[in-house]
């Protein structure tokens, strides 16, 4: 299975990381070897000082499809999850700068929490999802799935037209405002519409 992230899809994250707001979707890869295993506790790399998490929500393809028309995008898609897309933002920066890819800040080992996921027919509208991030008991992150630049299925229709989707491939859509550090015993609790759907401890 493949990881496929899509970067700035939220105009405020955009605005946070004065990232230019793209035209199209930005869409970058972690290996199926940066899941961290569930129940695992996360382990700051030595690699970084400065690791940021970024919840996101995801979905998971459940069809073979390539060039999938946005009206169809649909039915490739049975389940939602939330996830964090674990980012070394100091090694990303300096990649940014060089204009190189950003393989190692973002496809590390743990670098990709994945929840259970659950039916979409949970949801009365796709489109309307709220989900958040706490830390430390505290919310840090709140994202609602109105405010995405591409909805879920303009993003299957776009990925699809440069890669074929599998069975069991996992989109992150991209991160909502409030991205920030993670230090050693942070506990992040992720939930959508107000049920956990992961606990992290770092370490
Ligand atoms: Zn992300």
């Amino acid at each position: 299975m493949k990881i496929i992230c899509i970067g700035r899809n939220y105009a405020k994250h955009i605005e946070e990381l004065s990232n230019e707001r793209p035209k199209e979707p930005v869409i970058f890869l972690k290996p199926d070897s940066a899941i961290l295993p569930r129940n695992h506790p996360f382990y700051i790399p030595t690699f970084s000082d400065d690791i940021h998490y970024e919840v996101e929500l995801l979905v998971k393809i459940n069809r073979l499809g390539k060039h999938i028309a946005p009206k169809f995008a649909h039915k490739y898609y049975n389940e939602i999850g939330l996830g964090i897309d674990f980012t070394a933002r100091d090694l990303q920066s300096k990649l940014k700068e060089k204009g190189l890819p950003w393989e190692k800040a973002k496809g590390f080992d743990g670098s990709a929490v994945i929840s259970e996921f659950v039916s979409k027919d949970q949801f009365t509208d796709l489109n309307t999802i709220s989900f958040s991030l706490e830390k430390n008991s505290k919310i840090v992150q709140e994202g609602n799935t109105k405010a995405m630049l591409w909805k879920i299925d303009d993003l299957i229709a776009y990925v699809s037209q440069y890669m074929t989707l599998k069975i069991g491939d996992i989109i992150f859509t991209g991160t909502p405002a409030g991205v920030g550090k993670v230090t050693p015993e942070d506990k992040l609790i992720g939930k959508i519409e107000g049920k956990t759907f992961f606990k992290i401890q770092i370490k």
